[in-house]
C-alpha cells in the first residue's frame, strides 16, 4: 500500500520545496507551520492565514492526519497508554508518564511521552516484548510527529519531555526520526526544546556516529544491560555486530564531538547481570565519558512465550536491587532508579507489544524518567 502524502512528513525547508512545486510562494510554508504546530489547527480549512484556493489545493495534495486514536488505558498512577491505528491498518503504542513531582497547583511537573519509531522491531532483544512482533515497517515522520500532537490534544496539557524509547530502534529510522525532531523544535515557541528530547538506542553505532558528526542537539541514551560481550550477545543480538569495545569507542567519539553526557539504561536480571563484578565492570565502562546510569527493574514478558535465555530472565529481588545500586554508588557512578508504574495497565518502556492492531496489548513503562 502506498504511503499517503502526509503534510507532517515535511520539515520547513522540505515544505517550502513542496509549496514552490505547487506554484505558490514559499512564505506560505511558514504560515502552514505556524498554524499546524503553534496554533494546532486540525485541518487545512482552519488555516485562516491562507487564501481559500490554497487551502483547497492543500486538501488535494496532502493528508493532514496520519494516525487515529483507537484506545486509551489509564493506570492508577496516572500513566496513560495510547493505541493508534495507522493508514495501513497496523498499530503502534505511545505512553505518557506524568512525573511524581507536582507544581504548586498540583499538576505534574513533567509530562513525558514515550514515542514509537517503528511498527515492531528487528533487533530481537530477549527481554523485550516488541521483539516478538518482528519489524513490520518504519514509521513515517508524520506518524512520529502525530503521536505527540494527538496525545497533547487528548490530555489538553503541554508535553514537556519526549523519549524515542517506544516500539522500534530509532537509529534504524534515522532520517524520519530526525525530521520529526526538526519539526518538534521548530520556531520561537517550539513544541519541545531539544534538551528535552532523548533518543535511546540498543547500540547501533552508525547512528551514534551520525548524531556526533551532525552535532545533533538532542540527548543520547544507550540500552546497555550487560558488561560482557558474551552476555550482551546472548540478550541483545545487535551486540554481535557492534561489540562493547566498538560501542565504547563510538560513545567516546560522540562525547568528544558534542560534549553531552550519556544516559545508560541497565535492566537488572536476577543472577544474570547483578553481581558485584557486573557493578564494577559497569562502573568502568560508564566512566569513559560523563554519564549517569538508570537501573531498571525487569518485568516478566511471559505473554510472549519466551524460550531460550529469554525464559531465564527474571527480576532481581529488591535486596539485590538495593545492593547493586549501592555498589555502583560506591564506584562513583551517578545512579537513577526507575520505579515501575502503570503495571495495572501492563504498561513499560521499550517493551510494547500487542496481539493485533486494535486489541489488548502489553506494555510496561517506568514512572520516573530522569531526563
Ligand atoms: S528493546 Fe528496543 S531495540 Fe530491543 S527489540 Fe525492543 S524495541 Fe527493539
Amino acid at each position: 500500500m502506498k504511503t499517503p502524502n502526509f503534510l507532517k512528513n515535511y520539515t520547513l525547508p522540505l515544505l517550502r520545496e513542496q509549496i514552490r512545486a505547487l506554484g505558490e510562494q514559499q512564505f506560505r510554508a511558514a504560515q502552514i507551520f505556524d498554524a499546524v504546530y503553534s496554533h494546532k489547527v486540525n485541518n487545512f480549512d482552519d488555516i485562516a492565514t491562507l487564501p481559500k484556493n490554497i487551502r483547497v489545493r492543500l486538501n488535494e495534495e496532502f493528508v493532514f492526519s496520519s494516525i487515529r486514536l483507537q484506545k486509551v488505558q489509564e493506570s492508577a498512577d496516572g500513566t496513560k497508554k495510547f493505541l493508534f491505528e495507522l493508514f495501513d491498518g497496523r498499530a503502534i503504542e505511545t505512553v505518557l508518564i506524568p512525573s511524581e513531582m507536582v507544581t504548586e497547583e498540583g499538576t505534574p511537573k513533567r509530562m513525558t511521552i514515550c514515542v514509537s519509531t517503528q511498527v515492531g522491531c528487528p533487533l530481537n532483544c530477549q527481554f523485550c516484548a516488541t521483539a516478538s512482533l518482528k519489524l513490520k515497517r518504519n514509521l513515517a515522520t508524520a506518524e512520529i510527529v502525530d503521536q505527540l500532537l494527538e496525545v497533547q490534544k487528548y490530555i489538553g496539557k503541554k508535553i514537556t519531555n519526549l523519549v524515542f524509547m517506544g516500539m522500534g530502534e530509532p537509529m534504524l529510522n534515522y532520517d524520519n526520526v530526525m525530521n520529526a525532531v526538526s519539526i518538534f523544535t521548530y520556531g520561537e515557541e517550539p513544541l519541545l526544546g531539544s534538551k528535552r528530547i532523548t533518543l535511546s538506542t540498543a547500540g547501533v553505532i552508525p547512528g551514534i556516529i551520525r548524531m556526533a558528526d551532525e552535532k545533533s542537539p538532542i540527548k543520547l541514551a544507550i540500552s546497555l544491560h550487560a558488561t560482557t560481550n558474551g552476555l550482551r550477545n546472548a540478550i541483545m543480538p545487535i551486540a554481535r555486530k557492534y561489540d562493547l569495545k566498538q560501542l565504547g569507542d563510538a560513545i567516546e567519539y560522540y562525547y568528544r564531538k558534542t560534549r553531552r553526557a550519556i544516559t545508560y539504561e541497565y535492566i537488572l536480571f536476577n543472577e544474570i547481570n547483578d553481581s558485584e563484578l557486573d557493578a564494577k565492570r559497569l562502573a568502568k565502562f560508564t566512566r569513559r565519558v560523563p554519564s549517569k546510569v538508570n537501573v531498571i527493574p525487569f518485568h516478566d514478558i511471559e505473554f510472549t512465550n519466551p524460550t531460550g535465555i529469554a525464559a531465564d530472565l527474571k527480576p532481581a529481588s529488591d535486596e539485590k536491587f538495593r545492593t547493586f545500586i549501592r555498589l555502583l554508588q560506591n564506584n562513583d557512578v551517578t545512579v537513577m532508579i526507575r520505579s515501575s508504574s502503570g503495571e495495572d495497565i501492563d504498561a513499560a518502556c521499550g517493551q510494547l507489544a500487542f496481539s493485533n492492531a486494535v486489541a489488548d496489548n502489553v506494555v510496561q513503562q517506568y514512572s520516573e524518567l530522569q531526563l
